[in-house]
Parts: C-alpha cells; structure tokens; sequence
C-alpha cells in the first residue's frame, strides 16, 4: 500500500500546517480529515438537517459531493473553505464527530485518498482507526494557551472576530469532548511519536517530523 505519515493532535495544534509543509517536501498528497467532519456539520446546517439525528447527519456524510483543489474546499462545486473554519461549524463538527454512523460513513472516503507517492493525513484518529497501518504516526500537542493564541491570530486573519478568552473556552470544550467521546477518541496511537509544538517554530516541527521519516 502507498505510504501513509499520520498526524494527529487536538484543534489547532497546528496539524494542518505542518501536514502540508511535510506533504510538500516529500511531493505527496494531504488529506484534511477535519474537513469532511466540518463539511458535514455546514451540509447539515444549510440542508436543515436536525443536527441531534445521528442518523440522519451519516446520510448527508455518505452523500457530501466534495472536492479538493488546492486551497479550494468544493461542496457541491461552490468554494466554502472560508465558511468551513469558523469557530460555529467547527463547534458542531466536534459535536457531531461523536457520532458513530458518521464516522463509519466517512471511513471509505477518507482512505480512498490513501495514492502513490504518499499521503499526509492529518486528524484525530488517522494512526489509531483510518490508516492504523501507516509506517509513521505523528501525535503533535501544545499547550491550550498557545493553541488559543495561534486559532485567534488565524482567525483575524482571515477577516473574522475572535476573541481569546472566548476561544480559550470553547478549545477545552472541545478537547475535552474530543478525548472523552466513546467512538475514536482523541488519543495517541501506542506507536506514535509524540511531538510537543508550544515553543518550536513551523520549520523545527516539520523538521523533526521528516527526520522521523527518513530514519
Ligand atoms: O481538525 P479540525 O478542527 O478541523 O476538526 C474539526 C472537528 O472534527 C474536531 O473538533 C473533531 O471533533 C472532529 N474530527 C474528528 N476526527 C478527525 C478529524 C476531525 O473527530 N479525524
């Protein structure tokens, strides 16, 4: 099978940029699984769907029409990357993550991107339940102030308002629901190199992460 790297951590622990910065020196492909949970949580919400139906929350996972490309998040062909990251979608992604017909309804979906050369799949279960077999798992962690401080600068710079207390609020919030939920809960894999980012810059953390690969 294609090499996987899995790298999976709590909200904003800075997975995605560091999934990409390692998909891109190797010249592989990334998958965001967060996106899929917050494209379904932003389906439900336009389709009117009751959001504490798990039921029928997997229907809507099972027939997202989604595309990747490049920094473009389609849902039924029109861009919603911005829409996707703000705090409310995320919120009711973590929500609705729990859900254990949602996260089997995903489960195909994500491991068909598993292609040659290789996949950077960045997550909360990715080494533990999506791609158990990958030849290198990452679990990446940050202090919850740092992480606050990172999503609130993002945040602003995307044109959206945020404030740090808020933030800091919702994070352990959702931390806390992402590690106590029955199904997939936001743990290490027994084999994964634990990774602390708070005090080591983007290229530091990349770094270690490809100097785990080539070794
Ligand atoms: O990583 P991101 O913040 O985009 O993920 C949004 C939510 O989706 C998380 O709070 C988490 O509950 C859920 N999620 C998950 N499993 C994944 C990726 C994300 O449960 N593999």
């Amino acid at each position: 099978a294609p090499p996987v790297i899995t790298i999976d951590g709590p909200t904003a622990s800075g997975k995605g940029t560091i999934a990409h910065r390692v998909a891109s020196a190797l010249g592989w492909d990334v998958l965001d699984s967060g996106a899929l949970y917050r494209l379904t949580a932003l389906a439900v919400r336009q389709l009117g769907v009751d959001a504490d139906d798990e039921l029928a929350v997997a229907q809507v996972a099972a027939e997202l029409d989604v595309a990747f490309q490049g920094d473009l998040v389609l849902l039924s062909d029109v861009d919603v990357a911005a829409l996707i990251r703000q705090e409310e979608i995320g919120n009711l992604a973590s929500k609705v993550a729990a859900y254990p017909p949602l996260r089997h309804a995903l489960l195909e979906r994500q491991r068909a991107f598993r292609r040659l050369p290789g996949l950077v799949a960045d997550g909360r279960d990715m080494g533990t339940v999506v791609f158990p077999d990958a030849p290198l798992k990452i679990f990446l962690v940050a202090d919850v102030q740092a992480r606050a401080e990172r999503r609130c600068k993002q945040l602003k710079e995307k044109g959206f308002s945020a404030n740090l207390p808020g933030l800091l609020e919702d994070m352990r919030l959702r931390d806390e629901r992402d590690r106590s939920r029955a199904s997939a809960p936001l743990v290490a894999a027994p084999d994964a190199h634990i990774i602390d980012s708070s005090s080591l810059s983007i290229d530091e953390t990349v770094n270690v992460v490809l100097d785990h690969w080539s070794s």
